[in-house]
């Protein structure tokens, strides 16, 4: 891009104390752009959605922003539309797939059980896998 465009993202990044190296590395933003291999539920402009690779329940799908945001309250607290939209899609693929009825999950911070710290709403719908449970 431009020097404008890169200022705008160096000073966003700071913000949201992301650093290059950090989104450079993100597991998600490769999957996002198709670097990593996964299973495509839904994508468009500003959303990606894939199977989850480790199940829990008979739906478990993640729904991420392609921009790089660490938690769910970053990607809400500077783009509310984009939040908005991570949810509507995660709605339209329950609807799709288990009747509409679904869990919404956002883990957030490291004893919480977040793993990739690039946002992602686990779209949990059906039938829990009891082995995974215990
Ligand atoms: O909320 P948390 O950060 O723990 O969730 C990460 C999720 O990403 C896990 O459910 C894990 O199975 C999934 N994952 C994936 N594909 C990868 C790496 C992780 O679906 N390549």
């Amino acid at each position: 891009g431009n020097k404008m465009e890169d200022d705008i993202a160096k000073g966003w990044r700071m913000t949201q104390g992301v650093t290059m190296a950090e989104e450079n590395d993100c597991l998600f933003c490769k999957i996002a752009a198709g670097q990593i291999p996964s299973t495509k539920v839904y994508e468009d402009d500003t959303v990606y959605a894939f199977e989850d690779i480790n199940p829990v329940s008979e739906v478990h799908v993640l729904v991420i922003p392609k921009k790089h945001y660490p938690n769910a309250a970053a990607v809400a607290s500077a783009d509310p539309q984009l939040f908005a939209h991570i949810v509507e899609t995660a709605q339209a693929i329950a609807d799709k797939r288990c009747d509409g009825a679904f869990h919404l999950l956002f883990n957030t911070g490291e004893a919480a059980g977040q793993t990739v710290f690039h946002c992602h709403a686990h779209v949990l719908g059906g039938k829990p896998d009891a082995a995974k449970l215990v």
